[in-house]
């Protein structure tokens, strides 16, 4: 520790940790608590002032997570997940939050989190075969290690509308809300989107606001969350069963334990058919999407489903024209299927008016509200519910250069390109956690993110004992599995449609599909090439290089060379 401390005062740079772990969500956390327990010295970098990503972000009203929270929580940890209560069915943003930074104490993980710290770039050095990262605070840090941990999610999208800085009232994003609680009361309010984050957000908006335009430009499918308390009893169940309900998510397609049903909707006669989707209605949520097994992979299939969902909507909303504009003719489950608390009903109220922008786009904003069509809508305060820059934004937005200096950027200019969504060739000892290419934002993400991090460590333990610290995917890999994402993803509806998922969402961003939408056969492949030593992976020795003081070693002087399992 002395002779890093020493390198440090001499170079300017902090060379006393083997992994650099960027973001504290909860893959950041996971992925600290993980490396020191392999007796790695591992650091997290966060810009936030604290822990959680995605709930310490979006604090806006309504935010809660649309997968129950039973299953949207940790299970590596088996005391952590017996000792936390969760309050209802779907837990709300605080209570995600406070959960966060339960994890956070409980392992003892604040003193290796740097708070504030913006990575601006990340810069491979051939030299020392370490990855360089420039913090916003003009710190410089040196590891072997550099793991992305930056959120699918994490990048506000804000549109280039005309006029919008000129806007003079109070302005909020979903995805970088205020940590003071918005008081909308006696407000006129404008909402921009009707997405995921709109459709929780504008009821509760709409209870106080005196009056609430809501600006569609596409409307969108949503199942209603029939969210409730959920009692300690039916809590204390759940939990005597947990490993088996574990092992029940870990066999669907998207890591929920949501009962599918095996039948296909198109071989299902029309009475049971719609049996099926009443019963799971009335179960509320995103197991809707396991009523078929083909409701996502068959067109006809889907068209069923979609016209199931379109009637439910059409008897929840009294005006007809509203009913109308309010039900979507696109493909069901294409985008993100969005779970509901009275989201319909909400344009049944009188000081609620839809507008269409999807014909006529909005035209600008301008001091006192908006205009469509010529027509100017007047608000006092402006909510854009936009989304974000999807599963590329973070990471594009810091300048990483792997060898020879090439920008990550310039390699992912037509589209993110990473073996497993883990890794980049050309970009040695960089990991990414639910990068493209990998089920992410399509599954349950906390599973899938416990799931990278166990498989980064494990690859990590393994390098260091072999003795091979210099981990790279070949681009053979990496070409096959881009291939196989974009085969296995053209034989689903997915890309059928205008969604984030493709990056259709941010003007300019390139046109692919980029989770991978099969849980269970993922898993199965990372499995396969650990079993295999890492296969589609090059495993390399340090380069020797100079250390103050010390003549040649070979590489600096941590857990990772100098590991007694070495
Ligand atoms: P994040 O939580 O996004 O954390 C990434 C962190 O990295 C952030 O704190 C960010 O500040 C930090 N960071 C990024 N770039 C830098 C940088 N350059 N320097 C320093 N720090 C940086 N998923 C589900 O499975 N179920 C749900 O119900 C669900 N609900 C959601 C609701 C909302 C409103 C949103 C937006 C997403 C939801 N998601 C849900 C997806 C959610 O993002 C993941 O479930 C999960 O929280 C992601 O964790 P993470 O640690 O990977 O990323
Ligand atoms: P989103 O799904 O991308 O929705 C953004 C909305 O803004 C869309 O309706 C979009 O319209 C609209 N929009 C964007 N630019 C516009 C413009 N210039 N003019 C008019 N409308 C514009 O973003 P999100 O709602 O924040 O959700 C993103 C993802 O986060 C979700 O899909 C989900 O994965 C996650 N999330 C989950 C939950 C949950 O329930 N737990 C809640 C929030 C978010 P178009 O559709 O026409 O582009």
């Amino acid at each position: 520790m002395k002779l890093s401390d020493s390198r440090f005062r001499h170079t300017g740079c902090d060379d006393r940790v083997d992994v650099a772990i960027v973001g504290a969500g909860f893959a950041g956390l996971y992925m600290l608590h993980r490396l020191r327990g392999l007796g790695f010295t591992a650091r997290v970098y966060e810009r936030a002032d604290g822990v959680g990503g995605t709930w310490h972000w979006n604090r806006y009203p309504g935010a809660r997570c649309d997968i129950e929270s039973m299953q949207y929580s940790f299970q590596f940890d088996t005391a952590l997940e017996q000792e936390w209560e969760w309050t209802e069915r779907y837990a709300a943003q605080p209570e995600i939050l406070r959960y966060a930074n339960h994890v956070a104490d409980r392992f003892d993980l604040r003193r290796d989190i740097r708070f504030r710290a913006p990575v601006l770039a990340a810069t491979w050095e051939e030299t020392t075969a370490r990855w360089v990262l420039r913090i916003g605070s003009g710190e410089r840090v040196r590891a072997r290690y550099c793991v992305m941990a930056t959120g699918c999610l994490s990048i506000p999208n804000t549109p280039r509308i005309e006029g919008l800085e000129s806007f003079a009232g109070p302005r909020y994003h979903t995805g970088e809300w205020p940590h003071d609680p918005v008081d909308f009361s006696g407000r006129r309010v404008g909402v921009v989107g009707t997405g995921s984050s709109a459709i929780q957000a504008i009821p509760i908006i709409a209870e106080q606001a005196k009056r609430l335009y809501v600006f569609q430009r596409t409307p969108n499918y949503a199942v209603p969350a029939h969210n409730r308390p959920l009692g300690r009893a039916e809590q204390a169940e759940v939990k005597k069963h947990y490993p088996e309900m574990r092992a029940r998510a870990k066999k669907t397609r998207n890591g929920v334990d949501h009962s599918p049903n095996p039948a296909s909707a198109v071989e299902t006669a029309e009475e049971e058919r719609i049996a099926e989707f009443e019963s799971r209605w009335s179960t509320g949520g995103l197991g809707f999407l396991g009523a078929f097994s083909d409701l996502l992979v068959d067109h006809e299939a889907n068209a069923m489903a979609a016209e199931f969902v379109r009637s439910k909507i059409r008897r929840k909303v009294e005006d007809p024209e509203v009913a109308r504009l309010l039900t979507p003719r696109s493909t069901f489950g294409c985008k993100r299927l969005c779970v509901d608390i009275d989201y319909f009903e909400t344009f049944n109220r009188p000081n609620v008016t839809l507008v269409d922008v999807s014909r006529s786009p909005i035209e600008r904003i301008v001091p006192g509200g908006l205009v469509v069509d010529g027509d100017v809508y007047a608000f006092d305060t402006l909510v854009l519910a936009t989304g974000f820059d999807a599963m590329t934004g973070a990471l594009a937005r810091i300048d990483i250069r792997g060898r020879g200096g090439i920008a990550l950027k310039d390699k992912w200019r037509d589209g993110p390109r990473m073996y497993l969504g883990l890794a980049s060739a050309g970009f040695p000892n960089l990991f990414a956690i639910t990068g493209p290419g990998s089920p992410s934002v399509l599954s349950n993400m906390l599973p899938s993110i416990e799931q990278h991090v166990d498989w980064i460590a494990d690859l990590l333990d393994y390098a260091r004992k072999h003795r091979r610290p210099i981990v790279e995917a070949t681009a053979e890999a990496e070409d096959d599995w881009v291939a196989h994402v974009n085969d296995v993803a053209n034989r689903t509806v997915f890309p059928s449609c205008n969604s984030w998922y493709l990056g259709a969402n941010v003007p300019g961003k390139p046109r692919v599909f980029m989770p991978y939408p099969r849980m269970p056969a993922y898993v199965r492949k990372c499995d396969r090439v650990a079993a295999r030593g890492y296969e589609g992976f090059e495993l390399n020795e340090a380069p020797v290089v100079p250390s103050p003081g010390s003549g040649l070693v070979r590489g600096l002087p941590h857990a990772i060379e100098g590991s007694p399992a070495a």
